[in-house]
């Protein structure tokens, strides 16, 4: 063990396999290795990511038995609970070699969602840190479900939807993070599980910054006994683009460039939401009748109905010169490019923090779980969004895009508050600012779990 010192502390890094966890792990990845871990990803075979784009870390996959198709009209639980069940065993086996080899690591960060990651890392006696990829609110309402059941807040009652939770003000009881097919016993156990795991590890790291979430974060640390540090947003470290499972079209740059400052709508939902027919249609319309030049994101299978792929179709032939429609984009570039005046998101916590990283507004369209409080955070919190009702009303979407890209009163408002956040983004990552330093208590932190490894600093 002595002689392993000589090297840097080797971490293993264990991310969930879909792609709003992917990215921020392997932002997380540069961060550390920046600053002199060596860095092993530990990862399934379903939705790997490209070895190819990140030179710097071994990767151990391994197989999930995940068909890549498997999903298609599952529910959001029973995709996690099955991918959670598939990637168990096979974890387990390789952790197992890897601590066997030559490679051996000295700790575990793994996904909040992997929690079952624990029990392998105290089997081979290693540290054992979470990073919970979403926004820490959206964890503060996971671990208060217990007492937001007991107060009768959940189940909900629709009659309750628009009410304010006097005790988190301002989120109201539809911002809860739920997820709309799953409410069932097996949903809470599984939210229950992964809290009670996280409040046992050696450390949380957190994807945000002290003054976008203070409130938030100070409860947490009052609840949770482990270190928490909070080091983002980490699209600062290695941009999203390359933590992409998807190939991005890098053609709609281009013609950005041809387009005025300031004047683009970019629309996309992320990775995982889904929309029906209905709402593609007063999407479709609603960017139409704005006239405002547009790039939209339409990913395979997106759309739910097979009718619509018609009427998109159509769509793009009709629009042609107004708009572009890829299937994948380069997000981060995309939202810092200077044609794009906002951006039209289901606030995935990731797209979140990028828009604010690039300092632009929002048009929120939240479709379930931690997207409910992000989009609340958004535009109740920081009020550099505004909020778009589970229907999409064409005329509503309209005059929202035209006010958020030139409005005189909310839009220009909201506009001044995206480009203060990104001041204070910049002014966090600063020597001296929040993340910074948070980012160096952290690095002292698994330093001080690792034995002898103040010897290689
Ligand atoms: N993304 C991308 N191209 C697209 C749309 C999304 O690269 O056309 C990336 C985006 O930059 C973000 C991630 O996909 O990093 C989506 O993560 P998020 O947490 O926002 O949402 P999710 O997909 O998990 O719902």
């Amino acid at each position: 063990m002595e002689g392993r010192r000589a090297a840097a502390p080797h971490l293993a890094l264990f991310p969930f396999p879909l792609q709003g966890h992917i990215t921020p792990m392997l932002q997380l990845a540069h961060l550390l290795h920046s600053r002199g871990f060596s860095i092993t990803i530990v990862h399934a075979r379903y939705n790997a990511p490209d070895h190819t784009k990140h030179p710097q870390f071994r990767f151990e996959p391994f197989a999930d038995g995940i068909e890549p198709d498997q999903f298609g009209a599952m529910g959001i639980l029973e995709m996690l609970s099955t991918i959670v069940d598939s990637l168990k065993q096979p974890f387990r086996s390789v952790m197992g070699r890897i601590q066997s080899g030559q490679n051996r690591v000295d700790c575990v960060v793994s996904d909040a969602l992997a929690y079952f990651s624990r029990a392998v890392a105290q089997e081979l006696g290693l540290p054992w840190l979470v990073f919970r990829t979403s926004s820490p609110t959206s964890f503060m309402f996971f671990a208060a479900f217990p007492s937001l059941r007991q107060m009768g807040y959940i189940p909900v009652q629709d009659s309750e939807l628009e009410s304010v939770i006097k005790e988190k003000p301002p989120f109201r009881v539809k911002d809860l993070p739920l997820v709309k097919t799953g409410e069932s016993e097996s949903f809470f156990q599984f939210i229950g599980e992964m809290v009670e795991a996280t409040k046992k590890s050696s450390a949380l790291v957190l994807n945000s910054m002290d003054k976008l979430e203070q409130p938030t974060l100070d409860s947490l640390r009052s609840e949770i006994p482990a270190p928490i540090y909070v080091l983002g947003p980490l699209c600062n470290y290695a941009s999203g683009d390359s933590g992409s499972l998807i190939r991005q079209d890098r053609s709609c740059l281009s013609w950005l460039d041809k387009q005025a400052s300031g004047t683009v709508m970019y629309v996309s939902i992320g990775s995982v939401a889904r929309m029906d027919a209905a709402n593609l249609t007063q999407m479709a319309q609603g960017l139409r009748d704005s006239r405002q030049p547009f790039l939209w994101v339409i990913r395979p299978g997106l759309v739910r109905s097979e009718d619509s792929v018609q009427l998109l179709d159509q769509f793009v032939e009709e629009s042609q010169d107004m708009g572009r429609v890829v299937k994948w984009a380069p997000q981060s570039e995309v939202l810092a490019h200077p044609a794009v005046g906002g951006f039209m998101t289901h606030c995935g916590w990731n797209s979140t923090l990028e828009c604010i990283c690039a300092g632009k507004p929002m048009i929120c369209w939240p479709a379930y779980g931690d997207q409910m409080v992000n989009a609340r955070l958004v535009c109740q919190v920081w009020s550099n969004g505004v909020e778009m009702g589970e229907k999409l009303e064409s005329e509503k979407m309209k005059n929202s895009i035209k006010e958020l890209l030139m409005g005189e009163e909310k839009g220009k408002k909201m506009r001044e508050k995206a480009r203060l956040l990104q001041q204070l983004v910049l002014e966090s990552m600063k020597t001296g600012g929040s993340s910074y330093e948070s980012t160096s208590r952290f690095i002292d932190h698994i330093s001080s779990l690792i034995p002898h490894s103040s010897d290689s600093f």
